[in-house]
């Protein structure tokens, strides 16, 4: 087989006290890739610079001059990662046939590229790392970042449990991807979408080498609601069966209401007053959950997702 050509696609926003301790290691393990034969000679480390404000963007156009196993892409402004991190990937597509993205703090095990190019040779699209475990995270952000993925579950956002967007991407799995038109990507949830042969790789996340960490538990949570929107509709769902809940509760209570007026235990209008309000309340939040079925049926169209990507044909057998 011929060997494919690699994209590392790597995402940097204010990143100038990092890049210049992890730009060698990247060049190091791609080195190191191609020596094995994993990887072609045209492989190149590809960095997206995310309308950084400091010195970013200087650093990598140094680096291409110096060695042309660098590429820089320059972001018109600040777009956030996912925007950022697709941008390289679509970029990358059109130029090699396999991309492994990853964070550019040294925080994911450049490590794990090797297994996951063997993965690629057998066969798989799309290999996710996966953390093993999360030590040297501090304890808030470990519970913060496991809870996001069980809290996105339960809205019926389908993510892979501890992987963030360290991952492989072979050039048809991309092409898959290009397809998902929406405006609000969310990678970790849209990539499983696509489909085709994939497996996990697991490693062990170290610390920030340098700088801080650009996600916040606000941005978290920014990125958990963006997540959930984007990929379900369940919240919608959700308020529909409150609805009913709730209707059928207030019916519970006109009953009690009518009795308690027949035994004498309240005061002149009191049953009236809280039948209504407790029906009326029902009733609105059911309407408003059948109003929100509507709107998630208009959001999802509108969206225009494919509703298939075809992997081969019997003719390519
Ligand atoms: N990043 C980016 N644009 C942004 C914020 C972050 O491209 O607006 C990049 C950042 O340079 C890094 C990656 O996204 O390579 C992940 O960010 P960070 O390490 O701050 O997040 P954490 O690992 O703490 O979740
Ligand atoms: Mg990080």
């Amino acid at each position: 087989m011929k060997k494919p050509s690699l994209y590392i696609v790597i995402p940097c926003y204010n990143e100038q006290e990092v890049l210049p301790i992890t730009a060698p290691l990247f060049l190091e393990k791609i080195e190191s890739l191609i020596a094995q034969g994993l990887c072609n000679e045209e492989s190149k480390v590809l960095f997206v610079n995310d309308g950084s404000k400091d010195n970013t963007w200087n650093i990598i156009s140094d680096l291409a001059k110096q060695n042309s196993r660098f590429k820089g892409l320059k972001l018109s402004r600040n777009r956030g990662h996912q925007n950022a991190l697709l941008a390289g990937l679509m970029h990358a597509k059109e130029v090699c046939d396999v991309t492994i993205s990853i964070d550019c703090d040294g925080q994911d095990d450049i490590n794990a590229m090797d297994e996951m190019m063997r993965q690629y040779h057998d066969g798989c699209d799309v290999v996710y790392g996966v953390r093993s475990k999360r030590d040297t995270d501090t304890f808030f952000k470990r519970v913060t970042a496991e809870g996001f993925y069980k809290f996105m579950h339960i809205m019926g956002a389908e993510t892979v449990f501890n992987h963030a967007d360290y991952r492989l991407m072979s050039k048809r799995a991309l092409d898959g991807l290009a397809e998902f038109k929406e405006v609000n990507l969310f990678l970790r949830g849209t990539v499983p979408l696509v489909g085709y042969k994939s497996t996990s790789v697991y490693y062990e996340r170290n610390e920030r080498i340098a700088g801080e960490s650009h996600y916040p538990f606000s941005k978290m949570l920014n990125l958990a609601l963006n997540g959930i929107t984007s990929l379900s509709t369940k919240p919608l769902r959700y308020i529909t069966s409150i609805g009913i809940i709730m209707a059928f509760i207030s019916f519970l209570f006109i009953v009690w209401a009518v009795i308690a007026r027949f035994t004498g235990h309240t005061v002149a209008g009191w049953t009236s007053l809280v039948g209504i309000m407790a029906l009326v309340g029902g009733i609105q939040l059911f309407c408003l959950g059948i109003i929100g079925e509507y709107i998630g049926k208009i959001y999802s169209e509108v969206k225009q997702r494919p509703k298939f990507i075809i992997e081969k044909t019997t003719d390519e057998e």
